[in-house]
């Protein structure tokens, strides 16, 4: 049984940053160290801090209440009000920001204080577009689909600038861009696509194309987790979407001479190593 795992499979750089950060406030004995929602999107992580004593605040409301402690703001990242907010309490600041996400932010300031509507591309409810959207001098405007990008109605002329959500599929931001580009306005248009995400879903997709099954680890929740399984799936109908090692225990998977296995950016490298030596041993 041979058993190939992706080298890009788990934690991102901008993910592992953020979770080693909150690690570090533990390990230094700090007390009362909220994140600022699930530091990832990975129960297993988020509940061993939690027994570490690490609470998620879940809303804006829930930091308003807050009186004292740490607050860690996870890679994602937020708006501008938040950072006044939690500066205006007087609470404690520890900025996990992917620095990919900070450019975004940069550049949405800069180019909306010139006076370009931002056009964002990607998911309107997702976290990091909420964040990105909150340094934006004026409203920006998410197209996450065909749809939105050809309803998209500004005067003629008119100087935007595009950028996208770290994640959103590379081909979806090319064609959303063509249909915008046809509309006569003055356009500025800058890839903020994250390369590991690319990078991971290219290597997947390979990887269950030579393999007789395939494993994607990684949360529920967990957006590229999701987008892993669903490329997998279409390389190699015998794919596995499972949390922990206790989902696959569930399976019967057939008997196969070759397994892939990738995980998800939020996936730690435990929960990899428990289904490399789990499937090494048991198939
Ligand atoms: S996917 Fe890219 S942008 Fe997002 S946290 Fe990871 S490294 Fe940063």
């Amino acid at each position: 049984m041979e058993v190939i795992t992706a080298k890009t499979a788990g934690f991102c750089f901008g993910v592992k940053r953020a979770v080693e950060k909150v690690y570090d406030q533990v390990n230094h004995g700090k007390k009362e160290i909220y994140t600022y929602g699930p530091i990832i999107h990975n129960e297993e992580v988020v509940s061993d801090l939690e027994s570490k004593g690490v609470k998620v605040l879940e809303s804006r409301k829930e930091l308003e209440q807050l009186q004292s402690g740490t607050v860690i703001i996870r890679s994602h990242g937020v708006g501008k009000k938040i950072y006044q907010m939690i500066e205006e309490k007087g609470l404690e600041l520890v900025d996990a920001t992917c620095p990919y996400v900070r450019k975004i932010h940069r550049i949405v300031r800069e180019k909306s204080e010139q006076g370009s509507q931002i056009i964002i591309i990607g998911n309107d409810t997702h976290p990091e577009v909420e964040g990105i959207k909150g340094w934006c001098v004026h409203p920006a405007i998410v197209v996450a689909d065909r749809m939105q990008a050809e309803a998209l109605k500004l005067p003629e002329g008119s100087k935007i600038c595009v950028v996208s959500q770290t994640t959103f599929n590379y081909n979806k931001f090319k064609n959303l861009v063509e249909i915008i580009d046809k509309k006569g306005y003055d356009i500025d248009v800058i890839n903020t696509i994250c390369s590991a995400t690319e990078e991971r879903q290219l290597e997947a997709g390979e990887l269950a194309d030579k393999v007789d099954a395939m494993i994607v680890i990684g949360g529920k929740s967990s957006s590229n987790t999701q987008k892993l399984f669903e490329i997998c799936k279409a390389n190699c109908v015998n794919t596995y979407y499972i949390q922990t090692l206790d989902d696959l225990e569930l399976y019967s998977l057939p008997p196969v001479n070759c397994v892939g296995i990738t995980a998800g950016a939020s996936t730690p490298n435990y929960l990899i190593k428990e289904v490399q030596k789990y499937v090494r041993n048991e198939l």
